[in-house]
This record gives structure tokens, sequence and C-alpha cells, in this order.
């Protein structure tokens, strides 16, 4: 059976970035619809355009910061909408100020991260989260391991990349990478994460291309699919972390739904339907997955055109693994290079602030498992 997340078709193309936000916005403070709330402000319909553009393009955290407005509508404003459905909680900078990560309350209470990382010649990535929690409980995994709480909404997921990117400008660097890999299941939380996509991507707003923008998935087949039939640049990666069914189930519990073959399958249908590269996350966890066979069977797995492997240094969280060793990296990564597979050596990022994802939240908040875990 398809997920309910995964049941409805609107293209991003299809999906009106401005509306989606003044819409979400409007009902956070309140009001039934964006009509409404027109009427009860007797705000002009080019006012909607120019908050609009203020907040997500020129990142305005504050009415009292957007100048083209009248003093009085400023005030008004201010007292009735918000302009952030995320607050900051808490934050940390790793000691060589690569890595910041922020843990963002919502307005429920529940706990989200997202990390802001500064690679060297200026590039920035924000990583985002698309749900509290996460139901798939991937074994390596901080955010797996505390259980679902909660969809986060296109606003919220949103809001998460303003917040970087503010901050990214405050250094005077621009955000130029966005990557969903923080807490969550994106392709579970199909049509917010799509919406997000849009703000994200809006040239009249956000202006993120898509090309710069990157969906990961632990493998949720149905998402997967309906991606391919998007039509859009945005790059998709594939969370795979091992060569074979029996590690992978044990590490990753959703192999049980979409084993290997059915995932690949998948994913080259991805790459006909788009030609587009796919990227493969490979966590490398010391003498669980970074053999010579596994890299031999990895790259058999991975036969054909367009794709590349990122090989990740494990951050450690209460899971009972440790990082393998740069040698053995290296020679893994030398297999798989004999065998015509690209592949990156990723670096390091924020070991000495719990950089990997949920581990901030889990830091500050008892372990608790909801009822509610929609795989
Ligand atoms: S690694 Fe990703 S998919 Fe797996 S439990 Fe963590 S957040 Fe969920």
């Amino acid at each position: 059976m398809t997920h309910p997340a995964l049941e409805t078709t609107a293209p991003p193309a299809a999906r009106d970035a401005a509306a989606i936000w003044w819409s979400a916005r409007v009902k956070d403070a309140g009001f039934a619809s964006t009509d409404d709330f027109e009427k009860a402000h007797a705000l002009p319909r080019y006012r909607f355009a120019q908050i609009y553009r203020a907040a997500t393009k020129d990142l305005s955290d504050s009415f009292d910061r957007i100048s083209v407005l009248p003093t009085e509508l400023r005030a008004t404003l201010s007292k009735t909408l918000s302009l952030s459905s995320v607050k900051l909680e808490r934050e940390a900078t790793s000691k060589d100020g690569q890595t910041t990560k922020f843990l963002f309350a919502l307005v429920d209470g529940k706990e989200i991260e997202a990390v802001l990382m500064r690679h060297a010649g200026g590039r920035t990535t924000a990583c985002i989260s698309s749900q509290a929690g996460c139901a798939l409980k991937c074994d390596f995994c901080a955010t797996g391991q505390g259980g679902f709480f909660r969809h986060m909404s296109a606003l919220e997921i949103f809001d998460q990349a303003v917040f970087v990117a503010r901050r990214a400008r405050s250094e005077n660097l621009p955000l130029t990478n966005l990557v969903f890999m923080g807490m969550g299941e994106p392709f579970l939380n199909y049509d917010a994460v799509m919406d997000a996509v849009a703000l994200l991507n809006h040239g009249e707003g956000f202006n993120l291309g898509a090309r710069h923008i990157t969906i990961s998935t632990a493998g949720v087949v149905p998402g997967i699919e309906r991606f391919s039939r998007e039509g859009v640049q945005i790059n998709l990666a594939i969370s795979l972390h091992a060569p074979d069914d029996e590690m992978r189930t044990k590490l990753m519990p959703i192999n049980k739904k979409w084993p290997i073959a059915t995932l690949m399958k998948a994913v080259r249908g991805y790459v006909a339907a788009t030609n587009r590269k796919v990227f493969y996350e490979y966590l490398m966890l010391a003498g669980v997955n970074d053999r010579i066979e596994d890299a031999k069977q990895l790259a058999d797995l991975l036969g054909g055109p367009l794709h590349h492997v990122n090989l990740i240094p494990y951050n450690a969280t209460d899971a009972p693994f440790s990082r393998s060793q740069p040698a053995t990296m290296r020679r893994f990564q030398e297999v798989l290079r004999m065998r015509g597979v690209p592949s990156t050596i990723r670096h390091t990022m924020g070991d000495d602030i719990a950089a990997a994802c949920g581990q901030l939240r889990v830091e500050t908040q008892p372990k608790t498992i909801s009822a509610a875990a929609p795989v």
C-alpha cells in the first residue's frame, strides 16, 4: 500500500511558493485564509508581495526592518504575524568554526535541528530536518533512537533554511547548498518537503537553485518513484550504508520493507527517467561495513552510469559503532575506484558539537518513543 504522504501528484512547478508561504503564515496567526487576513488588516495586495519578498529574499526577521512598509503597518503586523515558525533554543559551533548546529523549538515545543557548514572557498551548506523525530530507527542514528513525533509543515522546514541563510549572511557568506539530511525521512513527508522545495527554489523569493538542493532518502521506494516524475533538477541521495540485505536490515530496518533489489530498481528507474546522477551515502562503520569485500560488493551493486558514492566518517552516538580508520576508508575508496565507481571521502565536520543527525536534541531531551510511527 502506498504511504498516504505519497498519494497526491502536484509537481513543484505547480506549487505557488508565495501562496504556500502566506497561507501557512496567516493560519499560524489564527486566520482561516489569506483573504480573511487581508480583510482584517485592510491590506492592499501589493503589500503581500512586498512582505513575502522582504522575508524570503531579503531574509528580514522582523517587520521593524521592512522599511518599505509604513511605520504604523509595521507595528500592527508585528503584533499579529510572526516571520518565523522556528525558535532558536540552543546552538553550538565546532572549535574549528566550520560547523554550527542549531536546536529549534517548533510552536508545540517539539525540537528539531539544522546545521550550517562553512566549507573552504566560501561555499556553505544548510542541513535541515523534515520531521520532528524519525520512525525509521536506523541503528546508528540518534534521531532514529529517539522515535517519531510528527511531520513538519512546509513553512517549518523552510523557516530553518531562512534562519541558517540569515546566519550565513551575517557572516558575509551566501548560502550555496542545502541538503535534506537532518532529522526525519523526507519522502515520508513528501508534499510538505516539495512545498518547501518550491519555497527554496522560488526566483522571486529565496532563490536557491534546484541543482544546489539535495534530498536524501533512507530508501522509501514509492517516494523515489514519485520523485522520478517531478521533472525537477534537485539532487537525489540514497542512504545506502551497506552492500547486502542482511547487513542493511540490521543497520536500517526500512530495508525489510524495501530491500536492496527493490531499492536499486527504483533508483535505476529514476536515472532512466531523469538522466541525473544519484549520490549514495555510505557511513563507514569500523569492522561492520568497511571491509574490502564490502567495497567489492558495493561496486557490483552500483554497476551502470550516473552514480557517486560519498564515504562518510561516522560521528559517534550512543550506538555501539566506531569510525573506520582513515587508511581503511582510503583502501575502500581505492577498491571502488578500481571498479569504476567514483567516490568522495567526506571531511568530518562538527565532531565536537554532536553534529550527527539528532544528537543535539538527544542531549537536551529524554528519549521518548511516540505511538505513531507511519512508515
Ligand atoms: S538516519 Fe535518517 S532515516 Fe534513519 S533514523 Fe536517522 S533520521 Fe531517520
